[in-house]
C-alpha cells in the first residue's frame, strides 16, 4: 500500500468485506478531490460559498491581543454554515458520494454534531440519510437528534454496549459491510483507514488556506504560532496543513486535559481524552495511532468536558506530526477551558464551544511564549453547549463565570 502512511501510524486495518469500497473511495479521492475531475472541487467551492458562507474571516481579537501583549487573530469558523467546521467535510464527502453515483448516506455520530453537519449536507443535495446513534446519546442530546430529524433524516439508535460513539460506530460499519454498492459513509474525522485522513483533511484545509492567504494580505507576514483544539484532529489538521512547509510557524494542538492527566491503566479509566499527551501507540477504527487504551490493548473510556473533544483516539497524521516534533500537544484541563469560555465571551463577544475554548485555555497559559502573531481557529459556537456551561460553573464556582444566581430556585413561590 503506498498511500495513507504517516510514519508508523496511519494504514487500513478493516475487514476484507470493506475493502472494495474502501479501494473505490481510494480512487474516487484520487480523481475527484485530487485531479478535480468533472470540475468536482469548484463545484463545492461554489456551495460552500453559497451554502456555507465561505470564506469566513480572519479577524483581529482587539481585547486579547492587549490582554497577552500579542497580535491574536480568529479564524472564524464558528461563523459557517451550522455553526463549525465541520460543514466543510460533511458537504465534501455528501457531494463525492454524489459524483462516485452513491444513493444513500451513513453516518455515526456522539455528541450530534458531526450527524447534523451530514444531515444538511445530506438535504442540500437531495440524498437520503441514516445516522447512528448510542441509545444514551440520542437521550442525552435531544436538540441535535431533532436537528437531524428536521433535516429529514433517520435517527437510528444502538442499544448495544453502553449506547455511546464505540457501539454507534460499529453499528456503521456493519450496515456499510452490506451495503457498500450504494453508500457512502461520512467520517467526521481526520480518522479512519486510508483514505480517510487524507480525505477529511483536504476537505477542512479551505480553513489554513484561507487563513495564510488573510495573514499575508492583512499583516504583509506570516503568523509566529497557529493554534487549534484537537479531538480527532480535522480542524487542526485543516488549520494547519497549509502552514506546514513554513518552518517559522509553529503549531500547537490543545487537547482536552479533563479533570487530570493521571491514567488508572489498570482501571481502565482515562480522566482526558488527551490522546497525543497520553496515549499509546494501537489500532483504533482501522488506523494506527495513538490512543487511550488500558494495559490488556481495550480502549478506555475518555472523559472531557467538551463531548466533541471526548475520543479515545486522535487521527494518525497529528500522533506523527507530534512524534516528529513538528507540532506541540498541549492539554488544558475542563476548569481551564470553561474559565476560557467565559472569558472569550465577555472580552471579545464571541461565545465558543466548549472544545474550542480550550485553545483560548492554552491562550491564557502560554500567551506569554507564542511570539509576536497567533493565529487560532474558533472551530465552532458555544450555542449547543450554554446549558452545561451554567451547570458546571456553577457546580465549580468559577471564579470568571458571571453571577448566575437569577437561576436559583430559591425564589419563594415566585
Ligand atoms: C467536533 C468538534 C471539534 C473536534 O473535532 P476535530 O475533528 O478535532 O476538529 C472541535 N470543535 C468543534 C466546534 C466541534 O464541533
Amino acid at each position: 500500500m503506498s498511500g495513507g502512511q504517516y510514519g508508523r501510524f496511519g494504514g487500513q486495518y478493516v475487514p476484507e468485506a470493506l475493502m472494495p469500497a474502501i479501494d473505490e473511495l481510494t480512487d474516487a479521492y484520487q480523481r475527484y478531490v485530487l485531479e478535480n475531475e468533472a470540475g468536482f472541487m469548484d463545484d463545492l467551492a461554489e456551495r460552500l460559498e453559497t451554502f456555507g458562507g465561505r470564506p469566513t474571516p480572519l479577524q483581529y481579537a482587539d481585547q486579547l491581543s492587549d490582554r497577552y501583549d500579542i497580535d491574536v487573530y480568529l479564524k472564524r469558523e464558528d461563523l459557517l454554515h451550522g455553526g463549525a467546521h465541520k460543514l466543510n467535510n460533511a458537504l465534501g464527502q455528501v457531494l463525492l458520494a454524489r459524483y462516485m453515483g452513491k444513493e444513500r448516506i451513513i453516518a455515526e455520530t456522539g455528541a450530534g454534531q458531526h450527524g447534523t453537519a451530514t444531515t444538511m449536507a445530506c438535504a442540500h443535495l437531495g440524498m437520503p440519510c441514516e445516522v447512528y446513534m448510542g441509545r444514551r446519546d440520542v437521550n442525552r442530546q435531544r436538540p441535535n437528534v431533532f436537528r437531524m430529524r428536521l433535516n429529514g433524516a433517520s435517527v437510528t439508535p444502538v442499544d448495544i454496549g453502553r449506547g455511546t460513539l464505540k457501539e454507534a460506530i460499529s453499528e456503521t460499519m456493519r450496515d456499510w459491510a452490506g451495503s457498500v454498492e450504494t453508500t457512502h459513509y461520512v467520517i467526521g474525522s481526520v480518522v479512519g483507514p486510508h483514505p480517510y485522513p487524507d480525505l477529511v483533511r483536504e476537505f477542512q484545509s479551505v480553513i489554513g488556506s484561507e487563513a495564510r492567504d488573510q495573514c499575508l494580505e492583512k499583516l504583509g507576514e506570516l503568523p509566529d504560532a497557529v493554534v487549534a483544539c484537537a479531538g480527532g484532529g480535522s480542524n487542526a489538521m485543516g488549520t494547519y496543513d497549509a502552514f506546514l512547509e513554513d518552518e517559522s510557524v509553529d503549531l500547537y494542538a490543545v487537547e482536552a486535559g479533563g479533570d487530570s492527566l493521571e491514567i488508572d491503566r489498570e482501571a481502565g479509566v482515562a480522566p482526558n481524552s488527551a490522546t497525543l499527551s497520553t496515549g499509546t501507540e494501537g489500532v483504533l477504527h482501522g488506523s494506527r495511532t495513538k490512543v487511550l487504551q488500558d494495559d490488556d490493548g481495550q480502549i478506555m473510556e475518555s472523559h472531557s468536558v467538551s463531548s466533541g473533544l471526548d475520543y479515545a483516539g486522535v487521527g494518525p497524521e497529528l500522533a506523527h506530526l507530534a512524534e516528529e516534533g513538528r507540532l506541540a500537544a498541549t492539554p488544558v484541563d475542563d476548569e481551564a477551558a470553561l474559565a476560557a469560555f467565559h472569558r472569550l465571551s465577555q472580552l471579545e463577544g464571541i461565545i465558543p464551544a466548549l472544545e474550542t475554548a480550550h485553545a483560548f485555555g492554552f491562550l491564557e497559559e502560554r500567551g506569554d511564549d507564542l511570539g509576536d502573531t497567533a493565529v487560532i481557529t474558533v472551530s465552532g459556537r458555544g450555542d449547543k453547549d450554554l446549558e452545561s456551561v451554567i451547570e458546571e460553573s456553577f457546580k465549580r464556582d468559577l471564579p470568571e463565570a458571571p453571577d448566575l444566581s437569577l437561576f436559583t430556585t430559591d425564589q419563594g413561590g415566585r
